[in-house]
């Protein structure tokens, strides 16, 4: 076998790796934001049946336009969102990549605030759009003016805000989203991916879409949905954006069964969010309680918490993966994170990272803020896997 760098590759893609968050048999898998409760029994039967009727005609190819899957999308996200100004694909990551591709591209520029969601430098290269690492303040927040003054000085052709931000879990305010906008003549993406854990009556992005036909709004089902494995992801714009979008996607990209099986998991929304408070109860839990612990968790208005006071992020990573709970070196110094889980598996984090903490006579654990960052925080394993993605995921 030939390697890598025996092909005519394209020169901005050599030596870089792809992304790669581990995936281990584990016991308890914290570490990319699942929701982790099965789908409920009565869902899945109705999911089966839409699955086994569309089965019956896959010898066609599917609706192009997905038209009843748009349906139940607005009429999932309400706020008066028509169908077409609904745009779906295998998961948000495929979405975010055809806006780039629509209104990015060679020549281009990305803009986004790090740390931030770590597949969009990805996406970027991908689609050979400049990435712009912008900043955000001490506790990872993002006011109006630094935004407007990152794209005043950078003029970016998208900006990509991430509310609430992954890997960090800071909720975005809508005053900085307005003062994105009014800043640029670019088109602004509001990753909500996490919208659906923020507290009751926080108002998303999707209420600034009227009058704003440069915004768009980015969610996914495989959060809060418990949907991650079927690969839906959609978006909320002016209706020119979807057709924007028609322009660079894939003719049939979404599959016959993908669209069955959302639009009947769509009709048991409730069921399918019944979740969302026990995990967001086990989030709290887990700040109050790795506080407790001597730690810093940053607030969160997402499925999981950022925690800093990291001594070893190594040492505790891989001390909590011996007993069977994966969680997530992000690469940022002194930080680990840790998604919400059932009751039982964020009691598994808790009592493991207690051990760790109180282990070897106190040596471990919670104490001065900042270390080294670890070789985790590639996001390989030490078996030998492909290392991959920087931050976030
Ligand atoms: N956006 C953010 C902020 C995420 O954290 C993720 C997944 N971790 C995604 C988008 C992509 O999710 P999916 O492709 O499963 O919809």
């Amino acid at each position: 076998m030939s390697s890598l760098s025996d092909l005519p590759l394209r020169s901005d893609l050599r030596g870089l790796s792809p992304y790669g968050a581990p995936q281990k048999r584990v016991p308890v898998a914290l570490n990319v934001n699942e929701n982790t409760h099965p789908i409920p029994d009565a869902v899945a039967q109705d999911i089966l049946s839409a699955l086994a009727h569309a089965i019956e005609s896959a010898n066609r190819y599917p609706d192009r336009e997905f038209l009843e899957l748009r349906e139940s999308l607005a009429n999932y996200l309400g706020h008066g969102i028509a169908p077409e100004q609904v745009w779906a694909a295998n998961g948000s990551n495929e979405v975010l990549q055809q806006i780039l591709q629509a209104f990015g591209g060679p020549g281009r520029r990305v803009l986004g605030f790090t740390p931030t969601y770590s597949m969009y430098p990805i996406l970027a290269m991908g689609t050979a759009t400049e990435w712009i690492a912008g900043d955000r303040d001490a506790d990872f927040e993002l006011t109006p003016r630094r935004v407007a003054d990152w794209i005043s000085r950078e003029n970016p052709d998208v900006v990509l805000l991430c509310s609430p931000n992954n890997p960090t879990g800071t909720p975005l305010s809508l005053e900085t989203i307005v003062a994105a906008y009014d800043a640029t003549d670019g088109i602004v993406v509001v990753d909500e991916a996490y919208a659906e854990f923020m507290p009751h009556g926080t108002p998303s992005a999707l209420t600034l879409l009227p009058g704003r036909p440069r915004l768009i709004i980015s969610r996914t089902m495989s959060k809060a949905f418990a949907f991650a494995g079927v690969r839906l992801g959609y978006l909320a714009a002016d209706a020119a954006v979807t057709d924007a979008l028609r322009l660079v996607r894939l003719p049939y990209h979404l599959s016959a069964l993908t669209q069955a099986a959302a639009v009947a998991a769509l009709a048991h929304a409730d069921e399918m969010l019944a979740m969302v408070e026990e995990i967001t109860t086990q989030r709290d839990r887990i700040s109050r309680e790795l506080t407790d612990l001597g730690y810093q968790p940053h607030v969160s208005g997402s499925n999981f918490v950022l925690f800093g006071g990291v001594d070893d992020p190594n040492a505790m990573f891989e001390a909590l993966l011996a007993d069977g709970v994966l969680i997530r070196d992000v690469g940022i110094p002194g930080h680990l994170r840790v998604s919400a889980g059932t009751t039982a598996e964020t009691s598994a984090f808790l009592e493991a990272a207690a051990r760790y903490t109180h282990g070897d006579g106190g040596k471990h654990g919670a104490g001065s803020k900042h270390s080294a960052g670890s070789k985790h925080s590639a996001g390989g394993t030490s078996a030998g896997e492909p290392t991959a993605a920087p931050v976030g995921l």
